[in-house]
């Protein structure tokens, strides 16, 4: 069957950040310094010819943008500031948008106003919620609480869920792609592996294993931080050992998050360049999350939050906007598409072999 071309994709994918793909003339510089490259895979060049002729249904059945971690080489060796890595993230932007069922990904990623719209409107029911509880410290903290219970239980089932099935549907299944249960039992090594380790960042970025440790500490800071405030009730318990824990890990998350605003400031290296909306929001928001969490607990222990509410609000919104904006339908998607790219990739490849 002749493969569909989508004449307008050029300009779909520069609302999702890539706008000079179209500049490459097919040096194959970007090949010869990508480090996943291989005889059979010539990363990010078959992802930029891809784009250019807008094979977009290719593109949709693609696993390649996922296994790269932006190490940003292919853009500082493109002569012709086609910038591949940059449109490598935007086709992980884009697929994002494919894989959602709601359609928000894509309206959030294509729209700043849209986003900085619904910040506002979830900051605002935080706000009405806390003054029907006549902002009481108490009820907030038991709410807040259950809040992100049900906030993990809820994205997980009705936007992750439902998500993931579309990612594999279209990577697996209309790749043709026939594998047996034996082959995703397999490779549920390379998942959790992937996820909980990041091992293909080392693969992508040989000479940087600082910028690895960095993400994988943030990664395990920001999952315990998680367990410890849901499962652990960091903010009701007395336990001084969860409390201390507590604190080390939102400590972890607001210096390591610091240092990623900062190198996007600077834009110190070729992966901070091109920072879009939902990058900074992710970082930002990440940090907000560490800082206001470690404060709250920290009025707790000082016993100031009853005269402070101010401050569990603060973290409330920031909470909010993270479980029901960012991590549904933002950049916080990408470790999980990234896992599971990586695990669909690895069960294709087992069929291949
Ligand atoms: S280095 Fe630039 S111009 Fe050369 S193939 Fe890669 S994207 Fe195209
Ligand atoms: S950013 Fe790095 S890993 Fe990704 S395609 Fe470019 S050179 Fe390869």
């Amino acid at each position: 069957m002749a493969s569909k071309i989508n004449p307008h994709f050029s300009e779909e994918l520069k609302k999702y950040g890539s706008v000079n793909f179209n500049a490459c003339y097919n040096c194959g510089n970007c090949t010869a310094v990508c480090s996943l490259s291989t005889p059979e895979a010539s990363f990010p060049r078959e992802m930029v010819r891809l784009s250019a002729l807008g094979l977009e249904e290719e593109l949709k059945q693609s696993l390649k943008p996922w296994e790269c971690y932006y190490c940003g080489e292919c853009t500082t060796q493109c002569p012709q500031t086609a910038n591949p890595g940059e449109l490598m993230m935007s086709l992980r932007r884009w697929l994002t948008a494919k894989y959602d069922w709601t359609g928000l990904s894509g309206l959030l990623y294509r729209s700043l106003s849209l986003t900085i719209t619904a910040l506002l409107l979830v900051a605002a029911g935080v706000f009405f919620f806390a003054r029907s509880t006549g902002f009481d410290a108490a009820t907030l903290l038991h709410w807040g609480h259950l809040f992100e219970m049900m906030a993990i239980a809820t994205v997980f089932l009705v936007i992750f869920v439902p998500n993931l099935l579309r990612m594999w549907y279209f990577s697996i299944v209309k790749n043709g792609v026939k594998a047996p249960l034996k082959s995703y039992i397999t490779a549920l090594s390379e998942l959790f592996v992937q996820m909980f380790t990041q091992k293909r960042a080392k693969d992508c970025d040989e000479e940087d294993n600082f910028r690895w440790l960095e993400h994988l500490v943030l990664v395990f800071a920001y999952l315990s931080l998680l367990f410890t405030t849901v499962f652990l009730n960091w903010f009701g318990t007395e336990n001084l050992f969860i409390i201390l824990l507590g604190y080390l890990e939102s400590f972890l998350v607001f210096v390591i998050t610091i240092h990623f605003v900062s190198g996007r400031i600077k834009r110190n290296k070729a992966l901070n360049k091109f920072s879009q909306p939902s990058d900074w929001l992710f970082v930002i928001w990440l940090l907000l999350m560490g800082l206001t969490a470690f404060m709250v607990r920290l009025f707790i222990d000082l016993q100031l939050l009853e005269t402070n509410i101010w401050i569990h609000l603060i973290h409330l919104t920031v909470l909010a906007q993270w479980a029901l904006i960012i991590v549904p339908f933002g950049k916080w998607t990408h470790f999980l598409y990234r896992s599971f790219g990586l695990y669909f990739a690895r069960i294709k490849a087992m069929q291949e072999s």
